[in-house]
């Protein structure tokens, strides 16, 4: 398969690793967001968080407070966004992902989120949990 995820934790093209075990491979993203953005992924090739395995997410995630940890202890940010992008238009490598990106004052990191209290009357939260629960049985 060519992807360059599966390439880069098999070594074949070089990468800057941050951490390593049997499931998971971190390293830095080649476009660093912000100074010290990681990347994390399952050593198995899953193309986005649709198909992730349960137990290759649980490995991906469960190191994720740790290399917090060392970024914030390594760089003192002023805060850590965590984001996975999935499917395009916003997912760019089909291999699933999360990004660390430390914060700073002033880092020009965009990722909004329009504040939309107030616009959302009971009978709508309830026709979309009534869609989740109906996903969910189905
Ligand atoms: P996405 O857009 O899928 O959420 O994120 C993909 C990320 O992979 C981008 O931030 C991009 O900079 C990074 N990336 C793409 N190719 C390479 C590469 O060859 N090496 C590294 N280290 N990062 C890469
Ligand atoms: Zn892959």
């Amino acid at each position: 398969m060519d992807c360059i995820f599966c390439k880069i934790i098999e070594g074949k093209i070089p990468s800057y690793k941050v951490y390593e075990d049997n499931q998971v491979y971190a390293f830095l993203d080649i476009s660093q967001g912000t100074r010290g953005h990681t990347l994390i992924v399952p050593k198995n090739h899953s193309n986005s968080v649709f198909d992730l395995s349960e137990e290759d997410a649980k490995a991906v995630f469960s190191i994720v407070p740790k290399l917090s940890n060392v970024l914030k202890k390594a760089f003192n940010p002023i805060g850590l966004n965590i984001i996975s992008n999935n499917e395009k238009p916003y997912q760019t490598v089909d291999h699933f992902h999360i990004h660390l990106l430390p914060r700073y004052k002033n880092d020009e990191l965009t990722l909004s989120m329009v504040n939309r209290m107030g616009e959302y009357q009971q009978i709508d939260y309830v026709d979309i949990l009534d869609a989740i629960k109906s996903a969910m049985k189905a």
